[in-house]
């Protein structure tokens, strides 16, 4: 079968990846999608073989900072456009071990870039090929009790994580500027979902819930982060590749914004439900711990950008939506679960 164009995903074997190859496989059946991923110990493993039984998607595991592999799929699969999720994710490991993160989420975007931008160039399509960068909130630091991140917010990131993602946009707005290269932006808040590694917050809570173990909260649990259903992150990340203007940038949230405490809760009292009675409730089970060192207060989105360019809205209601997380990781995803 010939295609029409070949795009690039980068980590789609990772959570949010995870969902959207498939679902853009099938949304887009003329599109020949090559998934890179280096299957690290974040990688969803199963997720990455299913999608080798789709007509459209070509498995290839490998480094985004190799330059002779990248720049050998460029060459030999006819990239047409780039979708980069592929990144280290988790905040706590960027304290602990910080160069990874710079050599995966900084190096590893500029090797990607180089190659798009010699492969699309020899091609001369540079203007019209797309390199869509998948970016996060953290990248701005910080909020108070009001405002929102828009996409005027100046970036200013507090973790080795978000200051390594803010450096790879950099990047990005310089091969825009300098090279002229065709790209966009999400930075969007909280995904949740099935399939996310068990080292974040709703699997390590359903976790220790199950083995009856303190669940550990960060200093007061009263910072709040904006929760977006990874299946409303994909459809976004798709829309703006497909349809917005080159060099557009679009902030992405569920206006829902929750304190860990309140999630946490949310997911015990999901459990509560689900589960045999245990003699208390889940949620008696959580405990205070000491904060993450530089753990930004709280995250929110106005999504009024998206909304209104591109049509865009959010489809899952939270309470559905943590409902079917949840039984994902009672079923299907126990093993997922304790991966840790
Ligand atoms: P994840 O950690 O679950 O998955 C990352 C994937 O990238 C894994 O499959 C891993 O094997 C792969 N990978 C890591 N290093 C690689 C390398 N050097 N070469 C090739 N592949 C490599 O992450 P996620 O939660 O799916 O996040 C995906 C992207 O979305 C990231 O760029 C992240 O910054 C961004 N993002 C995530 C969230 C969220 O809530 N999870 C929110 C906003 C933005």
């Amino acid at each position: 079968k010939t295609f029409r164009e070949t795009v690039l995903v980068t980590g789609g074997a990772g959570f949010i990846g995870a969902h959207y190859v498939p679902w853009a496989a099938a949304a887009h059946p003329e599109t020949r999608f090559v998934d890179l991923d280096l299957l690290t110990y974040a990688a969803d493993t199963g997720a990455f073989s299913e999608q080798a039984k789709l007509p459209n998607v070509v498995p290839v595991i490998g480094d985004i900072t190799d330059e002779t592999l990248v720049a050998k799929i460029f060459e030999e699969m006819d990239v047409t456009g780039v979708i980069h999720f592929a990144a280290e994710s988790h905040v706590d490991n960027s304290i602990a071990d910080p160069l990874t993160f710079i050599r995966t989420n900084v190096e590893g975007t500029a090797v990607l870039l180089r190659a798009a931008r010699d492969a699309w160039t020899k091609r001369g399509t540079l203007e019209t090929s797309r390199f869509h960068h998948v970016s996060t909130d953290e990248v701005f630091g910080s909020l108070g009790f009001t405002g929102f991140f828009t996409e005027e917010t100046p970036h200013a990131p507090n973790s080795p994580y978000s200051a390594s993602k803010a450096a790879s946009e950099h990047l990005v707005r310089a091969w825009r500027e300098t090279y002229g290269m065709n790209t966009s932006i999400t930075n969007c808040s909280n995904n949740y979902g099935p399939r996310q590694h068990g080292e974040k917050l709703i699997p390590t809570v359903i976790r220790k819930a199950l083995a009856k173990e303190p669940i550990p909260i960060y200093g007061t649990g009263r910072n709040i982060r904006d929760w977006l259903w990874v299946e409303d992150h994909c459809r976004a990340v798709d829309l703006v590749f497909r349809e917005a203007a080159p060099a557009s940038a679009y902030v992405v949230g569920g206006r829902c914004e929750k304190s860990t405490i309140e999630m946490a809760e949310a997911v015990c009292a999901v459990l509560d439900e689900m589960t045999p009675w245990v003699g208390h409730r889940h949620a008696e089970l959580m405990t205070l711990v000491a904060d993450r060192p530089g753990h930004d207060f709280r995250y929110a989105i106005s999504p009024e950008k998206i909304e209104r360019d591109l049509g865009w809205r959010p489809t899952m209601a939270f309470d559905e939506g943590i409902r079917r997380t949840v039984a994902w990781y009672l079923g299907e995803g126990r093993g997922r679960l304790l991966a840790v």
